[in-house]
């Protein structure tokens, strides 16, 4: 796990507004390497986790609860899916992870291009005692920050402020990622409202703020320079559950026949079952594969 990495909840404005800020350098870089992302695919999947990590922090009140945020865009990465857990656990996958677009501007990532303007943003929370909620809205820019905001408006009636950025340096190497999520709860005025979006407004990229060594709490205060109370501070990291015992689970839901010619047509020494969220291989010979099946019956 990451010494690096943590999510801080915090209040403001007599718990009239209540904000959220991270440092997810290191998932960001972990979803990297796993996945061996392009750069824009780098900061769309790493904006997507970072999206899902502060709306399961506004949202998960038990750490087994799970929320899935799911980007269907119609641009060349394909498909994007985040879960994160109650724990701050976080993985993904995506469906081209080479995809690739020019930059904007020198420095400015085309996570749009990539992404594609055009498709929608699901998130589904799974609450336990099997509560399931779902909300949906079609994708507002491509950039997922906007589009969480415009999500949490639009799906959850909760105006937000959304603002997630991932830094890939010269070297390709994921060097920021972080961010931050301001919800307003209501009963503010027309002066507190509009000074709050002026600051964010006004607020370097957080990307920026992260490469000058700011901490979470220290963009919050940027955000709330009369003040805030901070609420608890968790760490974030990548962990995908899959394990050799659930793939097994997975091999038996092919069922008895298509096992069976599995083993018996296999030439290479072992099935290969890749985890698309980790990229995690594992392998079954042919005598592990009757195993399974012979445990079964
Ligand atoms: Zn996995």
């Amino acid at each position: 796990m990451s010494d690096r990495d943590y999510m801080v909840r915090a209040t403001a404005l007599g718990e009239r507004v209540r904000a959220f800020a991270l440092d997810a350098t290191d998932v960001v870089a972990e979803l990297q390497a796993r996945h061996d992302t392009s750069a824009p695919v780098t900061a769309a999947l790493g904006r997507t986790a970072m999206g899902a990590l502060l709306l399961a922090a506004a949202s998960l009140k038990e750490e087994e609860q799970l929320l899935t945020a799911d980007v269907r865009g119609n641009g060349p990465v394909g498909r994007i899916v985040v879960t994160v857990n109650g724990r701050g656990e976080v993985r993904g996958l995506v469906g081209n992870p080479h995809a690739d677009a020019p930059d904007v501007r020198p420095g400015k990532l085309n996570v749009a291009g990539v992404v594609g303007t055009e498709g929608y943003l699901a998130v589904t929370r799974d609450l336990g005692m099997r509560e399931t909620y779902q909300g949906m809205v079609e994708l507002h820019s491509g950039e997922i920050g906007e589009d969480f905001a415009h999500y949490l408006l639009k799906s959850e009636q909760t105006p937000s402020g959304v603002g997630i950025g991932v830094f890939v340096d010269g070297a390709g190497r994921t060097a920021a990622a972080g961010g931050y999520m301001v919800q307003i709860l209501g009963g503010l005025d027309d002066n507190e409202l509009a000074a709050i979006e002026a600051r964010m407004a006004a607020l370097p990229h957080p990307t920026a703020l992260l490469l000058e060594g700011a901490t979470p709490e220290q963009i919050l205060e940027r955000i709330f320079p009369e003040g805030y109370t901070p609420g608890d501070r968790y760490p974030v990291s990548f962990k995908c559950p899959c394990s050799r015992e659930r793939f097994e689970g997975g091999i038996l839901s092919l069922g008895e026949a298509e096992i069976e010619r599995i083993i018996a047509e296999e030439t290479a020494p072992a099935t290969e079952v890749v985890c698309h969220f980790c990229n995690e291989k594992y392998h079954f010979a042919p005598h592990e594969m009757q195993a399974i099946l012979d445990a079964s019956r």
